[in-house]
């Protein structure tokens, strides 16, 4: 089977390292409420409120404002501000009361600041919910479920808070974090749960069972403890802070996705809370229509609560002296001699190849073109995350045609690093520029960093 070829992750990095900034100026860009869920406030609409009447009149709108609204333009208490706040919220608000701290984990629209905290979202998207929980297990999610939906309320749920729409945090639903569930010390590890994966060959050597709230970041930690000296491996996406859950329910790509398949291929479990509150479990074989539909769909179908991961096995090294499974960060620039036939030549390589082969190549590549260090010409920087040697990786390289001479010349660059962060201090640093790397028959890499498994960088 033909899994995912490289996949190319740099410039999702460069947001989830500038997101930051977003924190400090969350109102900067033109930002207009999303009216769709303007039927949930029918029942405030009913009632008087200001908050719903704005919303059906379409004049939530916050066009052109700069700064905290609290403190917009328009005066020291902006007018949608105080609007939000007259929002009769009824039984929801004191059944949440009921169960849970008033602004340590639940937050109203009257919460001033606080609220404006917990609505937060990642990329500025202004979202105003009825409610926010902060639950910490299946009970609480059920209580704040029930809460919401006794009282005629949407929810949604919400992990890492990344989705760059801020459908995690809805107008007007209740949501429910599920962020304060993550508690590594009770991750479910199963080293006897073993089986075939999906490339000829390749194995998963254990399962973990985690939280829905934990992140990216933690799974990769968590799959080093546990499986690192078995050369298990945690499929991950450019940014550690992205939630799990909404990371496999979109589908979740990451650097090892060529040999490990996407995050909804490695997902054995889902456990999740239903509308009605009971908890079920889907898998292949026990509710495999809401497995299927949790793998990929976005979501939607209940909370996640847990997910029980498969642990993939690296493949094993060629040499003798290599032993163990190791994990390569390598850096190859060269200059193009035949544009058309290395666009070819790049396409055979993703569409015709063996997936053995390919499939241990992660990561990207760039096109340029001149002016610049190689002068008029056309470019190619390759930045491969390799499941091998380095050794391996020049040969496989080779095999596969893309260090034709005939169409491409290796280029020097000068020292450079290798951008992420490293689990352990169990690694070899091959060379940071060519002046220092190893030569192969054609040329030199640009830089190359050498693991002794995956599990020790976060990609
Ligand atoms: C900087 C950055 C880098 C990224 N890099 C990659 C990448 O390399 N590869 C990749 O595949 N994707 C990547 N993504 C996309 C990311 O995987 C999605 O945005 C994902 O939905 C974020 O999940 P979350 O839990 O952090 O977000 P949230 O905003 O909390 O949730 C996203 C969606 O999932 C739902 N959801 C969350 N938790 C639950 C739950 N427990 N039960 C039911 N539904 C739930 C929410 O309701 C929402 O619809 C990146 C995103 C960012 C911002």
């Amino acid at each position: 089977m033909k899994l995912p070829s490289v996949t190319f992750l740099f410039v999702i990095g460069v947001l989830c390292a500038t997101e930051g900034y977003a924190h400090d100026s969350p109102y900067t860009q033109e930002d207009k409420v999303d009216l769709s869920s303007a039927d949930v406030l029918e029942d405030e609409l009913n009632n008087g409120s200001l908050w719903a009447r704005g919303l059906k009149k379409k004049e939530w709108s916050y066009k052109g404002k700069k700064g905290d609204d609290m403190t917009s333009s328009k005066g020291e208490c902006g007018i949608d501000y105080c609007e939000a706040k007259q929002i009769s919220l009824g039984g929801m608000k004191s059944c949440l009361k009921e169960h849970f701290d008033h602004l340590s984990n639940l937050y109203f629209p009257d919460d001033g600041d606080d609220y404006n905290l917990a609505r937060y979202t990642a990329f500025s998207v202004s979202r105003y919910p009825a409610a926010i929980v902060y639950v910490e297990d299946v009970e609480e999610v059920q209580h704040a479920l029930k809460c919401a939906v006794d009282n005629g309320y949407k929810v949604s749920a919400r992990g890492g808070n990344h989705s760059y729409q801020g459908l995690a945090t809805m107008d007007g639903y209740v949501v429910i974090d599920i962020g304060r569930t993550c508690k590594p010390d009770e991750f479910v590890v199963d080293k006897t749960d073993q089986g075939p994966h999906i490339l000829e060959g390749s194995k998963y050597i254990g399962t973990i069972k985690a939280q829905a709230g934990c992140t990216n970041a933690i799974m990769l930690a968590a799959g080093h403890e546990h499986f690192g000296e078995d050369g298990g491996m945690t499929l991950a996406g450019g940014c550690p802070s992205v939630g799990i859950t909404g990371y496999v329910l979109g589908g979740g790509a990451g650097n090892i996705s060529p040999y490990v398949g996407y995050g909804v291929d490695i997902v054995k479990e889902f456990q999740l809370v239903l509308h009605d509150g009971t908890v079920v479990k889907a898998s292949e074989n026990e509710n495999s229509d809401l497995y299927w539909a949790s793998r990929g769909g976005g979501g939607g179908n209940g909370i996640v609560t847990h997910l029980t991961y498969k642990i993939v096995q690296a493949p094993k090294q060629k040499y003798e002296e290599d032993l163990g499974r190791k994990f390569t960060l390598l850096n190859l620039r060269m200059v193009i001699k035949d544009v058309d036939k290395a666009a070819k030549r790049i396409m055979e390589w993703f569409y015709d190849a063996d997936p053995l082969i390919t499939g241990k190549f992660g990561g990207g590549f760039f096109w340029g073109k001149g002016p610049g260090s190689y002068g008029e010409s056309i470019f190619v920087i390759f930045v491969f995350a390799y499941l091998g040697s380095w050794r391996e990786a020049v040969e496989d390289l080779k095999v596969t045609g893309l260090l034709d001479d005939d169409i491409f010349t290796i280029v020097s660059y000068p020292e450079q690093s290798h951008g992420n962060v490293i689990l352990s201090e169990d690694y070899e640093v091959l060379c940071t520029s060519d002046q220092t790397c190893p030569q192969f028959e054609n040329g030199k890499l640009s830089s190359a960093y050498e693991f002794n498994s995956y599990a020790e960088v976060e990609l």
